[in-house]
């Protein structure tokens, strides 16, 4: 255990010791290390934050005593002796398995615990802890026993550390998407309609679907095609896909049509497969590759949903491709490229790229033959390096059973890391749905499949997009992009030609009007993180300009053909070509 790791778990004690001094009628609960502090649960007792200073001062108090902590072994009647006044310890004593009870004195405090501790209160610094927070606590996590009162504090090496962790905290809540998201109005949720059901407001929506749109026009381009599937599927169909033996802890329970059962679909591949086999496949449509915005349903636990990244319903930007062996690792290289491309123009250009492979030494837990594993591991990695990647993350064994993948991680604006991505080749559905083409020589052969989503989940995207850019949108991409406003009635009808000649290039634009004062709606358009302000008064009329009020540039007046120019250039995300 790490020094900062005892330190954080004596603090526990400390916390507690310091609590029964200040509130004699508080009993024990339990108080474990936390990865950024610790916790302990009270019973009998009610202490809100504005306690917190108190207990605060006493914990620093105890610490400048230099107090030992020595740990004692004792039986266990001499241990439910030592703790008749708590109830809780009493329990946890007759609970244990083994007769001796090893408990830990820190001056005139005990408690049961194993350890390990800091050898003495001196080597915790006094100014690196802090309480942070009361929160009820059911006793051993169970809703049939009381609920205790938690309270958690921080806890790192030393002062700076502890600043620096605060100030990261305060910088997540302030860029949490969904504070965001109902600021902005772009999503909600309704208790109602369910939990993890992510509802989009009309911008939101408009985010969404600029995004969605440009992605898709994007695989268009690259010489994908457009398909889409129902929302449910007989059960018949999960069966044979293997989802409703393998996955179904995923999956929605069953509902009857006409005395049949469907299922909610969990994922699309299935629908792909069946669309394949509609008929002979030869070898001169490979590579196929189909593109679905494919809305799946997840059963996650309700303790587990968070927001937009975390919902029970969502959208995949979910790409099948198959294709001949000799094709595998080209149509790699291809998704490679479109992802880095994709991440590129939405400004998330840190990624991280990671590789899983089976457990060599547990062939046996896969899916498929070794050949196969074998050629498609190989392709893979071959694809990483012909992409020009020497390193990426290797994990032996990660592999899901019927598949070595790539999996792709976005580093967001503050260091964290999230994975979005997938490239995953599929021997389990090729084999189950007996997936066949007519090779170059008349005979059947079976085609690899990879399963692809760069995006991911268009929800998850989101969620974490909007804290990459804590909603400030780029210009293409925001659900409103220009603001035009006059600054009097008589500018109006100039400002009506300006808001015209912007639709007619497809720009989001809204033309405001002049109830509110001038200044007012600038600051409005700031809140609501528009790119663009073009404001016109009667100099700008008179000369047919423009002043521009951009959010990333200096403020400018231009000519009205060179603003409309200016903007049309780049109120598009450009479809390129990928290769
Ligand atoms: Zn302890
Ligand atoms: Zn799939």
């Amino acid at each position: 255990m790490s020094q900062i790791e005892k330190i954080r778990h004596s603090l526990s004690h400390i916390m507690a010791h310091a609590v029964k001094d200040l509130y004699k009628e508080a009993v024990l609960g339990m108080g474990p290390a936390t990865s950024e502090g610790f916790y302990y649960d009270f019973g009998n007792v009610k202490i809100s934050d504005t306690d917190f200073p108190q207990i605060e001062k006493r914990m620093r108090e105890l610490i400048k005593q230099q107090i030992p902590f020595q740990e004692e072994i004792k039986s266990k009647e001499e241990a439910k002796e030592m703790f008749k006044d708590e109830p809780y310890k009493i329990e946890i004593i007759e609970e244990m398995e083994k007769d001796k009870v090893s408990v830990y004195r820190s001056g005139d405090f005990v408690d049961i615990c194993s350890g390990p501790h800091i050898k003495n209160t001196k080597e915790i610094n006094p100014n690196a802890f802090k309480l942070d927070r009361a929160a009820g606590a059911y006793f051993k996590g169970s809703e049939e026993n009381p609920m205790l009162q938690r309270i958690y504090g921080l806890a790192f090496e030393n002062k700076e550390k502890l600043e620096e962790y605060l100030k990261m905290r305060e910088e997540a809540e302030e860029r949490d998407h969904r504070k965001i998201g109902r600021e902005m109005e772009l999503f909600l949720f309704d208790e109602e309609v369910g939990q993890g059901l992510p509802l989009y407001l009309p911008k939101g929506a408009m985010l969404r679907h600029v995004l969605m749109d440009y992605v898709l026009n994007t695989y268009l381009y690259n010489n994908h095609q457009i398909v889409s599937t129902p929302h449910i599927a007989r059960e018949d169909l999960w069966q044979h896909s293997g989802h409703l033996k393998f996955y179904s802890g995923d999956m929605y329970g069953p509902l009857s049509v006409e005395e049949r059962n469907y299922r909610l679909k969990p994922m699309n591949c299935p629908f792909h497969v069946k669309m394949y086999k509609s008929r002979v496949r030869s070898y001169k449509e490979l590579p196929i590759r189909w593109s679905e915005m494919g809305t799946v349903y997840r059963y996650e636990k309700s303790g587990e949903m968070h927001g937009l990244t975390r919902p029970r319903g969502f959208t995949q930007d979910d790409t099948h491709i198959i294709c001949a062996k000799k094709q595998l690792e080209q149509e790699i290289i291809t998704s490679l490229k479109i992802t880095k491309h994709i991440y590129h123009t939405l400004g998330m250009e840190d990624l991280i790229f990671k590789l899983s492979i089976r457990d060599p030494k547990k062939s046996e837990n896969y899916f498929g033959n070794n050949k196969d594993w074998e050629m498609a591991e190989k392709a893979l990695k071959s694809s990483l390096s012909s992409f020009g990647l020497s390193e990426y993350e290797l994990d032996e064994g990660g592999a899901a059973f019927y598949a070595p993948k790539i999996d792709i991680d976005a580093v967001d604006a503050m260091g964290r890391s999230w994975q979005l991505s997938t490239i995953q080749v599929d021997f389990n559905l090729t084999s189950r749905f007996n997936m066949n083409y007519v090779n170059e020589k008349g005979e059947q052969e079976t085609p690899f499949m990879i399963h692809r989503a760069l995006l991911g989940s268009i929800e998850r995207f989101l969620g974490v997009y909007i804290e990459h850019t804590k909603g400030d949108f780029p210009f293409w991409l925001s659900p409103e992009q220009v603001w035009v406003v006059p600054i009097s009635e008589k500018n109006v009808s100039y400002a009506k030609e300006i808001y015209q000649k912007l639709r007619e290039e497809r720009i989001r634009v809204s033309l405001k009007g002049t109830s509110e004062n001038l200044s007012k709606t600038i600051r409005n358009g700031e809140l609501q993180k528009i790119p663009y302000l073009l404001v016109v008064g009667e100099k700008e009329e008179k000369e047919k300009k423009v002043n521009i009020r951009s959010r990333k540039e200096k403020q400018e007046t231009k000519s009205l053909e060179e603003t409309v120019e200016k903007l049309k250039k780049e109120a598009h995300a450009k479809i390129v070509a990928i290769n």
